[in-house]
């Protein structure tokens, strides 16, 4: 086996995407012995005491680290964020009763259309006036429907709440994106789920975060996968949970708690964010796509102010070993992802980059 030695790669990809290295290390160590007990972590039961540990372990994990009150449960699922735009519904709205939701994207669209499926939708608040660049405020949330359902950070168009929307119903969110990138009060919410791809392991597992006591309520008739109830009185093991990503996404959890918790994670998103902003707005052949106050800390977006000139900034970023800045096919120009585990250094990287650039073409 050889060990090839990390080329340095600054690895903005928008999900799956970066991991903290010694997260990958553990990770690689326990696909070949797991606690030294000779089984790899993929080959044991997840009914055994070493798996029901991990499980354990990352769902008090995900309840510490964000402050969630006692009585709250966390659950691992496959299927993705996703399959929780389908399993919202399902779980929170009432046999004949409806839903509000903020449209902010391409992802509450795709919650919005699940939400439609199993019942009456109202569209509280939208941004696709302007192609999704900006967070809608002072909306009105009906104080007789079943839930509130928005997305707190926009993957795609580069967009975030900085503050929650007030909401006389329960809230249910979904924080793919955002999750663990700065403190929430958890109490404010009924639901927050997550895919885990963006900010807290692996492909394969989604968390959901909620008050046991808001469910059971609907009067629907729930196949038992997506009972969210079942799942929960389950401990997550009514089917086999995904165990590679609950492991990796624990180790993933665990790294955080030593670098200090979401509070100083929220730090240095900070720093990151305005190290990248402050050269979009210091360097004129740099545009950001977004209204100011809404800016993503996570998915910063711009573009050039020549779009002409894409050739030659393509060329130098790649030059400079940075991957995964391309926008998204439906905003074009650029995203750069900066999830908890990208390094300040890769931000200097990049705006390096953009300082040479705009100097040669300024
Ligand atoms: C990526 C993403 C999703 C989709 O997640 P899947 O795990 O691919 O289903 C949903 N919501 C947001 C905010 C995302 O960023």
């Amino acid at each position: 086996m050889s060990t090839a030695t990390a080329v340095k790669v600054h690895n903005y990809s928008a999900g799956p995407c970066i991991l903290p290295r010694e997260v990958f290390e553990q990770a690689a160590q326990a696909v070949l012995d797991f606690e030294g007990g000779g089984l790899s972590i993929l080959e044991i039961s997840h009914r055994s005491k070493p798996f029901e540990a991990v499980m354990a372990k990352a769902q008090s994990l995900v309840k510490e680290l964000l402050g969630a009150p006692d009585h709250y449960q966390v659950v691992f699922l496959g299927g993705g964020a996703s399959m929780g735009f389908h399993m919202v519904p399902q779980n929170y709205m009432k046999v004949g009763g409806k839903s509000a939701y903020a449209n902010t994207g391409e992802w509450a669209s795709r919650a919005i259309k699940e939400s439609k499926l199993a019942g009456e939708t109202v569209v509280v608040a939208s941004s696709e006036d302007k192609n999704f660049s900006y967070i809608p405020k002072g909306f009105t949330i009906p104080a007789d429907a079943d839930y509130f359902h928005f997305t707190s950070n926009n993957t795609i168009f580069g967009t975030q709440y900085k503050q929650f929307p007030k909401s006389p119903v329960p809230v249910v969110c979904d924080m793919s994106s955002d999750i663990f990138s700065r403190p929430v009060n958890v109490a404010d919410f009924a639901l927050i789920y997550a895919g885990a791809q963006k900010n807290m392991g692996p492909a394969g597992a989604t968390v959901y975060l909620f008050d046991p006591n808001h469910l059971g309520k609907t009067g629907r008739k729930l196949s038992p996968m997506m009972d969210l109830k079942n799942h929960a009185d389950k401990e997550s093991m009514y089917n086999t949970p995904p165990v590679f990503a609950v492991y990796v996404s624990m180790l993933t959890m665990e790294w955080m708690k030593r670098v200090g918790g979401v509070a100083a994670i929220e730090k240095r998103n900070t720093a990151k964010a305005e190290l990248l902003y402050g050269a979009i707005d210091r360097l004129p052949v740099f545009k950001g796509t977004t209204a100011v106050e809404d800016r993503s800390h996570m998915n910063p977006t711009f573009v050039l102010a020549d779009a002409k000139l894409e050739p030659t900034f393509d060329a130098m970023w790649k030059e400079a070993g940075i991957s995964g800045i391309r926008g998204h096919r439906s905003v074009g120009g650029y995203r750069a992802s900066m999830y908890n585990a990208l390094p300040i250094e890769s931000v200097q990287a990049l705006v390096d980059v953009m300082e040479e650039f705009a100097k040669k073409n300024g």
